[in-house]
């Protein structure tokens, strides 16, 4: 019983990104999970968006991420490394991101309260 009180004190609320690094190494771990080449990762600030990804595998995240909880961000990047696997967001998309990240709709949800880039979309493909 005291070893279970002492884990949930230790357990910290929404995790956070550390640096950028992070965040280019979470795209590495996903990029292998799904079997596809890891896209060159860029960071800028971004207005109107969150992330974009080309035909030619070059992946752009706003900086932004970085400052909200890991969960918000990791599905962006798996949103942007499924367009490498369903270039819309048609079935085809929807059952790999079921498959990647079940709470995925959740996710994407949260996203959109903290702050009003293109809706519903993260990316620039609607
Ligand atoms: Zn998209």
């Amino acid at each position: 019983m005291k070893a279970t009180a002492a884990k949930m004190a230790k357990s910290k609320p929404a995790s956070r990104w550390q640096d950028a690094e992070e965040l280019r190494w979470a795209v590495r771990h996903w990029s292998a999970r799904m079997g596809i080449k890891a896209p060159q990762v860029h960071l800028r600030k971004m207005r109107r968006k969150w992330a974009s990804i080309s035909g030619v595998g070059r992946l752009t995240l706003n900086t932004e991420l970085i400052d909200l909880p890991k969960e918000l961000g990791e599905f962006v990047i798996v949103h942007e490394l499924v367009h490498r696997l369903a270039p819309n967001h048609g079935k085809v998309f929807k059952s790999f991101m079921h498959a990647y990240l079940p709470d995925w709709e959740l996710r994407e949800q949260k996203l959109q309260t903290v702050n009003s880039k293109t809706p519903p979309h993260s990316c620039n493909l609607y």
